[in-house]
């Protein structure tokens, strides 16, 4: 056992000499170990104990029993269960795993080293006594965190057969922390992949988002796709393989896509980022005067359909669906300084106020990964500029930003509710982003009322 220096928060001590205090140990274990050895600021701070999770909860004032089946409950030191809530755990084993996923039964233990033997790699399946600040490393975590080694608890083969998503956070924590993937623990992966198959989709995708917030992405993207993983989570990014584009990139459309999402800063861009080229190999068209370059006519649209597709599939919530579905389908704009403030209202309208930054970060990413050298804010900052003076303008950018609405039309016009009162709200938003001065109550309803026959216009 060796000792260790550094000081933990209060709250942390406290909940363990409560532990202590009831005859039992305490241990902090997982990432939490993990990053303080690393030096950097822990996430949570889980705690495993030898005792039961009904004598654990005689301790504190308030507890939830959150995960009772795996021996895991949420304390807290007030009795509101407010502010932070410390999970802790009973040391466990897991028996056999019938299903890839879940251990067929939860097998309570005495010794924090059995704890330590069920947990995924070396680095994590450390534990720290926070009173005595005494690591126990039966596995040579330590050993590995200074190689930056990512490596699995006894047999890398057996361990991912038994949960399938292992081999996922294997290439997750390699990508995040910049290790390397020990040489047995890398080979397990492509000999276990029919574990992966039996994973949710849900676990793989958290595991997925959570490697695409790694300062490198693009370094887990491809181990995923030299192991075999990305043919199961995203087979679609294979068909840019080796697909050359043309004189304006230097990549091709396998590499771009990652350049991009390596250069796109927070999640939404950098989804979008992943997915904007995604049709590029299905709309792909030889060009037939320059051999081996390409166009990809529609790539935009198809490739939204195909975003929708896909993130359906990785069960992304609606919102989050939408908003890079219509990312991808609008990353296709040309902006020209000969524009005119019409042409940038009706720009802000079909994007969206709510996902203009997205936009601009997306297309940041793109230029960037064209891989040519080219500077994004020499097409971006201009037409920010523009966005900025006609939103200063008017910020009527949609249906209910106009001073009337449905009834006033229905009202004007002396018709029932139909498609024809949409229309009309339209064609008035579309004279309202060619001169906003028109959006005014009074101004609106004398343009409807000269809007009396089906066809006429205004
Ligand atoms: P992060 O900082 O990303 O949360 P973490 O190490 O805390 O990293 P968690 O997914 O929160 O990761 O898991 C907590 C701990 O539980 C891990 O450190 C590991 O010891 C153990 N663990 C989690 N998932 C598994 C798994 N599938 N198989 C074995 N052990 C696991
Ligand atoms: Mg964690």
């Amino acid at each position: 056992m060796v000792k260790f220096s550094f000081s933990l928060p209060d709250d942390v001590v406290e909940v363990s000499r409560r532990l202590r205090a009831a005859g039992g140990e305490a241990y902090l274990v997982g990432g939490a170990v993990r990053d303080l050895l690393r030096g950097v600021p822990a996430g949570d701070f889980d705690l495993a104990t030898n005792l039961l999770p009904e004598q654990t909860a005689k301790s504190f004032p308030s507890s939830v029993p959150t995960g009772i089946e795996h021996g895991t409950i949420t304390v807290w030191l007030n009795d509101r269960c407010q502010g932070k809530g410390f999970e802790i755990t009973t040391y466990r084993g897991e028996g056999t795993y019938s299903d890839g996923r879940h251990p067929d039964q939860v097998i309570f233990m005495s010794r924090i080293e059995d704890d330590l033997a069920r947990r995924d790699f070396t680095i994590n399946a450390m534990a720290l006594n926070p009173l005595t600040l005494q690591l126990v490393d039966p596995f040579d975590g330590q050993k590995d965190l200074i190689a930056r080694l990512i490596r699995a608890v006894g047999d890398p083969k057996v361990r991912f057969c038994e949960d399938g998503l292992r081999s996922m956070r294997a290439i997750r924590f390699a990508t995040c922390l910049d290790f390397n993937i020990d040489a047995n623990t890398l080979a397990a992966i492509s000999e276990t992949l029919h574990t992966v198959e039996k994973v949710s989709i849900e676990r793989l995708r958290d595991e997925f988002l959570k490697l695409l917030t790694a300062e490198k992405p693009s370094r887990g993207i491809e181990l995923m796709r030299t192991t075999g993983l990305l043919a199961i989570i995203l087979p679609e990014l294979l068909e840019g393989v080796d697909l050359h584009q043309n004189h304006f990139h230097m990549f091709d459309v396998y590499q771009h896509t990652l350049a991009a999402t390596d250069a796109a800063e927070g999640r939404t861009a950098r989804l979008a980022a992943l997915f904007h080229d995604i049709a590029k190999p299905r709309t792909a068209q030889q060009k037939p005067d320059i051999p081996g370059e390409h166009t990809f006519y529609r790539h935009d649209s198809v490739g939204a359909a195909l975003t929708d597709v896909i993130l359906r599939r990785l069960k992304f919530s609606n919102d989050e669906r939408e908003k890079i579905v219509g990312l991808v389908a609008h990353h296709m704009f040309w902006y020209d300084p000969a524009w005119s403030d019409g042409s940038v209202r009706r720009f802000v309208r079909r994007i969206g106020t709510e996902n203009l930054d997205d936009i601009y970060e997306l297309r940041r990413a793109d230029i960037i990964a064209r891989g040519k050298g080219e500077d994004p804010s020499i097409e971006l900052e201009p037409l920010q500029q523009r966005v900025v003076n006609v939103l200063e303008q008017s910020r009527a950018m949609k249906i209910t930003d106009l001073a009337v609405n449905g009834k006033d039309v229905m009202e004007v016009l002396r018709v029932a509710p139909s498609p024809r009162v949409g229309e009309v709200l339209e064609q008035l938003l579309e004279r309202v982003l060619e001169d906003p001065s028109l959006n005014h109550r009074e101004r609106l309803l004398s343009l409807i009322s000269e809007y009396t026959t089906p066809n006429s216009k205004l």
